[in-house]
């Protein structure tokens, strides 16, 4: 369908849907949120496991064809493309836009309450380098504040109540080779922000902050900087030995421009660290070594900040191959043994489980169609690495997946009843070839790896294997797919309901499918470029709210309208 973009509020079946009653998730995890009722998403994963399943259940695999648009709102600035998770508390919506944007709406009827734009000009205006657009993908949420991290790389508090900035911090240095894109998390009453910046050259970490003042709490490393500065911490101490050469000058990398997750009964954050600066480990650290800790799922204290244990996911990164992609918490049934466990879905294209309360590898099975990079995971939790990947010693080899990953910043959800993760995955390769020396250039791409056809011939590229977009429905405890859903567009995040559906941006349109069958139950065109879903009810009324829209700046007459779209039974067209 093709929805009219003008606000509908029509009556609502109220009386009927106030009938039955949500039902409390039958696994209500110990990270949850003990505050948040079924009807509201306080959480950028809903909850600190990072789920994304609400068991709100008005909307079922019988009523869904009977979605139509509740309300529509128009993003009032424009910027690369919409990442971001809407919050819901209280009837009020929360949510980022193009230019880290920060807005609240009525979450029943859309009227815009307030919008904060922080004013940050574009690249060409000496704003903030960023390699991958003007992104921003959410808010965290405590008391009566949220908040946002910023392009810029500040960390604004804003009174969620008036749009008021009641404190701001400057989370990373002078300069604009780091930047913000990530949602930042709260542990208690501590936020937690990453930053972005590794193709650049820059050296990642994630602070805590005090949530009432911004007074700085704790800071931890991923990656070592010049031993003769010496180290932080024992945990960097330890890994500088898997790092050779001086590879603190570009940085080193490891950035956590995303992922994030807590279990608050262990006090652990779980954080997932990006590829290396530069690229090329030939370059970065010319005589070899895992590179700790690129690539990895790392468990800090939540109190302290101090490192747990971590499990690389790419020992020595050569790829882009970040760990960055959407951590969750579960507690499956593995083997007749009940583990507390996370999972991942990182860029590599290998679906992890791992224990989450000591870092051990339980399994690692591939989830794309093509990962030619490695042959399997062994089970030591360490990946064969197919002849030829490692491209600086053969002179260039494509490879699958490229950069983009077959997984990227979508997050997954999951649901109970079903057992399954549902995963935005993809297909694809690229050619990998190592520049012949490394000038490391402030301000600029600095992968020491050779883009386009500037590297001259190159052997024909090989026909990628499978969908270049897709839905995945993976059993975690088996490790295997359950079902798909091909796609074509780049594609958002997945939600899964107690109503046995699944809602994903397949790139323009949303879809419910149902959570057993992969079937598909109901779309609508909202536009190019939608970000993830939520679920939420005021009232008794269930809606579902996707941000879609490509927020193309400048000449794109044609371009779709950045929107916030709401959907609920028995509305609209
Ligand atoms: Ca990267």
């Amino acid at each position: 369908m093709r929805i009219a973009k003008s606000a509908v509020a029509a009556t609502l079946g109220v009386g009927v849907l106030l009938a039955v009653p949500a039902p409390l998730s039958a696994r209500q995890s110990p990270a949850v949120n003990p505050s948040a009722s079924a009807d509201e998403w306080r959480a950028h994963g809903r909850d600190a496991t990072e789920q994304r399943y609400s068991p709100l259940d008005r909307i079922t695999r019988l009523n869904v064809g009977r979605l139509g648009v509740a309300w529509s709102w128009e993003i009032p600035r424009r910027g690369a493309r919409l990442e971001s998770t809407p919050l819901v508390a209280d009837g009020v919506m929360y949510a980022t836009g193009p230019m880290s944007t920060v807005f609240a709406l009525d979450a029943r009827t859309g009227e815009e309450l307030w919008f904060w734009d922080p004013g940050i000009p574009d690249e060409e205006q000496g704003g903030p380098s960023v390699c991958c657009g003007d992104v921003n993908r959410g808010l965290a949420m405590h008391g009566d504040r949220v908040f946002a991290g910023l392009l810029d790389g500040r960390l604004v508090a804003l009174n969620r109540h008036s749009g008021r900035v009641e404190w701001s911090v400057q989370t990373t240095p002078a300069g604009r080779d780091y930047s913000i894109t990530g949602a930042p998390r709260v542990l208690g009453d501590r936020v937690v922000i990453g930053n972005a910046g590794a193709e650049y050259g820059v050296r990642g970490y994630v602070t805590a902050y005090d949530g009432d003042d911004g007074e700085q709490l704790w800071r931890t490393y991923t990656v070592p900087g010049n031993p003769a500065d010496g180290f932080e911490s024992e945990a960097m101490r330890a890994a500088a030995e898997t790092w050779t050469g001086e590879w603190w000058k570009v940085g080193g990398g490891g950035t956590v421009w995303d992922a994030m997750a807590y279990d608050a009964e262990l006090d652990l954050l779980y954080i997932g660290t990006g590829n290396g600066s530069p690229w090329s480990r030939d370059h970065r650290s010319p005589g070899g070594g895992d590179n700790l800790y690129l690539s990895s799922i790392v468990a800090l204290d939540g109190r302290t900040g101090e490192y747990r244990w971590h499990y690389q996911t790419t020992p020595g990164d050569d790829w882009d191959y970040t760990a960055t992609q959407p951590l969750m918490l579960l507690d499956l049934e593995i083997a007749g043994r009940e583990r507390r466990v996370i999972v991942q879905a990182p860029k590599n294209g290998f679906f992890y489980v791992i224990d989450r309360v000591t870092g051990e590898f339980l399994s690692g099975q591939a989830f794309a169609d093509e990962v030619t990079w490695a042959t399997h995971i062994a089970e030591t939790g360490r990946p064969v690495e197919a002849p030829g990947a490692r491209y600086g010693r053969t002179g260039g080899a494509w490879l699958s997946p490229g950069p983009t990953g077959a997984h990227n910043w979508p997050p997954m959800a999951w649901n109970p009843g079903t057992g399954l993760v549902y995963l935005p995955a993809k297909n694809n390769n690229f050619y990998y070839e190592m520049t012949e020396g490394l000038d490391y250039v402030p301000g600029q791409w600095n992968t020491g790896t050779v883009f386009g056809s500037a590297g001259g011939e190159r052997p024909e590229r090989p026909e990628v294997a499978g969908s270049p977009t897709m839905l995945v429905a993976w059993d975690p405890a088996e490790s295997r797919e359950v079902w798909r859903f091909p796609t074509r567009c780049d594609n958002g995040g997945a939600l899964s309901t107690g109503g046995g559906l699944v809602f994903w941006g397949t790139g323009d349109r949303l879809v419910a499918f149902d959570a057993w069958t992969g079937d598909e139950l109901w779309s609508a065109d909202v536009g190019r470029g939608t970000a993830s879903p939520v679920t939420y009810a005021v009232d008794g009324v269930q809606y579902v709210t996707v941000l879609a829209g490509r927020a193309v700046t400048g000449e794109r007459p044609d371009a779709d309208v950045p929107t916030v779209w709401t959907f609920a039974l028995d509305v609209g067209a």
